[in-house]
């Protein structure tokens, strides 16, 4: 059993706070995703978890124990990371068995080990070889190999796919859904791909400013995003947002129409996905600005009081810059933000 446990967990680099009061649970087996933009503080929760940086607070638990003052090697985890680590003048056999060596294994269970997992990462054909002579895709197989080799009970992982280029990463992002989905590890994994965060993550922990977010299913953070920072990171286009005026309880003035909302006083902010719109003769006013065919929709940039405003439509659609569209956000899609706390409603 490897929940992770982290409480409270603050990291400040002199003056400056990278990380504040973080509590977050992992689940026993659990993919969770730390994703958000440079300079968010992942790598550095990543690192305290990992026991590379220290917590200026807070606690650090793994399997029930708390871990905070034990040194990386005591903490029953294995890391992949972006530059991988691969030693160029070993072969891939030994860069595998590399920690098993460490932990003194009898030669029959290194190579048990080292065999079953190189199967598992489809590179059983490179074990001879020196890693100096392998591609970037699969020295990025040997760097996971060997940590799986460990069989430990967490694996953190900093944007291991980083450097492979687009059709490697999709091919080795799928395998590795694939083969930690059948391992019994608890995984946290670092990325600023939103595309990646969703497709590995059981849960994603979406991160701003040295603070998570929310910390969600793929649907959720997509759906019901907690804040307007989400809604406006993942998803690409991002979430729209128009003000809205009260003009009775329960009822916003948004552009041109009226809409049914929460009966909260002041003003709110409205917010719907480019995909959750139609054209429909009771939509808002938009002018289109520009058109984008993307093969299976057309992207279509509009200009809604002044206000930027994209929508996915119907690649069947006939429109052109200038011309006057309505569109009509799906009710059941439609999200309400606080502008000031920017909170969702
Ligand atoms: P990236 O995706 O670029 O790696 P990140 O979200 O992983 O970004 P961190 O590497 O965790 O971000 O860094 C968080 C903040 O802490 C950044 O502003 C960074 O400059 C700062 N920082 C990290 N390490 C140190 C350090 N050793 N000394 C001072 N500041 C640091």
């Amino acid at each position: 059993m490897a929940e992770i446990v982290i409480k409270n967990v603050a990291k400040r680099f002199g003056s400056f706070t990278a990380l504040h009061s973080i509590d977050l649970t992992i689940s026993d087996q659990e993919f969770m995703v730390l994703l958000g933009a440079s300079g968010c503080g992942k790598t550095t929760l990543l690192r305290i978890i990992a026991g590379l940086e220290t917590p200026s607070e807070g606690e650090v638990w793994i399997g029930g124990r708390r871990v905070d003052h034990l040194p990386p090697r005591d903490r029953g985890i294995a890391m992949v990371f972006q530059n991988y680590a691969v030693f160029p003048h070993l072969t891939v056999f030994e860069n595998i068995a590399f920690g098993l060596r460490m932990k003194k294994l009898p030669q029959a269970e290194v190579e048990r080990r080292v065999t079953r997992t190189a199967e598992l990462m489809h590179i059983e054909q490179l074990l001879k070889r020196y890693s100096g002579q392998l591609s970037g895709g699969q020295r990025q197989r040997v760097a996971v190999a060997r940590a799986l080799a460990m069989e430990p009970d967490v694996i953190l992982m900093d944007e291991p796919l980083s450097n492979l280029d687009a059709l490697l990463r999709l091919e080795m992002r799928a395998e590795l859904k694939g083969v930690l989905a059948n391992s019994k590890t608890t995984t946290i994994y670092v990325t600023h791909d939103q595309v990646e965060a969703m497709s590995l993550a059981d849960r994603i922990s979406v991160m701003n400013g040295g603070k998570i977010v929310q910390a969600a299913t793929p649907v959720e953070v997509y759906r019901n995003p907690a804040a307007r920072f989400v809604g406006s990171f993942i998803g690409n286009p991002p979430m729209n947002f128009l003000p809205a005026a009260r003009v009775a309880s329960g009822q916003w003035r948004v552009a041109d129409i009226d809409l049914p909302g929460p009966a909260a006083s002041g003003a709110l902010e409205f917010a719907i996905r480019p995909e959750d719109v139609e054209i429909a003769p009771e939509g808002f006013r938009a002018i289109a600005r520009v058109i984008e065919p993307l093969g299976a929709h057309t992207l279509v940039t509009t200009e809604v009081d002044g206000k930027l405003f994209r929508a996915v439509l119907d690649s069947d659609l006939k429109v052109a810059p200038g011309d006057e569209l309505r569109l009509r956000p799906k009710p059941d899609r439609i999200r309400w933000f606080d502008p000031e706390t920017t909170m969702a409603v």
